[in-house]
């Protein structure tokens, strides 16, 4: 059966392949089919863990207690068996396929790059890695956790043994700003925005296509809830981001 919105699917799909620049910003609501828990709302992260205990300042203060609560959260976050979903596939076709020419995302689970998307900007970091606040050294957050497990806390540096921190975005750090830059160029030059996952209620995400909005980019809404750009946006689907995005994706073609 044709998905009930083919006619506007059709109709997005020609304007993202008119688009000579191209990108797609996406939220925690592209993770949750693939069973990664929002931050925020009724059943997010935040309900469970106490949001103080993974800020900046406790990492700076005991490194040691902050790991040990970071490597629970971790756990719950990025369950073993966490994989790409069909929305982290179609975006990932999209890119490789000269669509999209980059992913902007507030995720930091690494799943657009697991699905094979050719540029990702990750705007909240990415809790597979983790990097020495010192020196920048730089390893995969699964060493980090396995240094921790061993009693190693916090896990430290092989260079100048500083302690490593999760290289996710903490209470109270910038946000990464080669990340934020990249975004803000991207969003400048896009013919074309799809928006998934996201409820665009924060900072920067929720202006990104704002910006894009301005400058005559076409805007492609994807998300179950409203949103605040709804009304700026040009094609809004209130539905699943697993069958809207596949369905764009092959409106597309080639
Ligand atoms: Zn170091």
């Amino acid at each position: 059966m044709a998905h009930p919105d083919t006619d506007r699917i059709d109709a997005a799909a020609s304007d993202l392949r008119a688009a000579d620049a191209a990108l797609a910003l996406t939220g925690a609501g592209v993770s949750a089919p693939s069973g990664v828990p929002p931050f925020r709302g009724e059943d997010g992260v935040w309900s469970e863990y106490d949001p103080d205990a993974f800020d900046v300042w406790r990492f700076r203060r005991e490194p040691g207690a902050f790991w040990a609560d970071w490597l629970d959260l971790r756990a719950d976050l990025l369950d073993a068996d966490v994989e790409p979903n069909p929305a982290h596939d179609a975006l990932a076709d999209l890119s490789a396929a000269g669509h999209l020419d980059a992913l902007v995302t507030q995720n930091i689970d690494g799943l657009h790059q697991e699905a094979g998307a050719e540029e990702t900007v990750e705007l909240h970091g990415n809790a597979r890695r983790a990097t020495c606040r010192n020196c920048g050294w730089t390893t995969s957050a699964d060493d980090a956790r396995e240094r921790a497990e061993s009693g190693d806390l916090p896990p430290r540096c092989d260079v100048c043994d500083g302690a490593l921190k999760p290289d996710a975005v903490l209470f109270g750090e910038q946000l990464p700003r080669g990340a934020l830059a990249r975004a803000r160029d991207l969003a400048a030059d896009s013919d074309a925005m799809v928006v998934a996952g996201s409820s665009l209620t924060v900072e920067p995400a929720a202006s990104l296509p704002a910006e894009a909005a301005e400058t005559g980019a076409t805007l492609i809404l994807v998300n179950l809830e409203e949103t605040p750009l709804d009304s700026r946006a040009d094609y809004v689907f209130r539905a699943d981001v697993t069958e809207v995005l596949p369905a764009l994706r092959e409106a597309v073609g080639e």
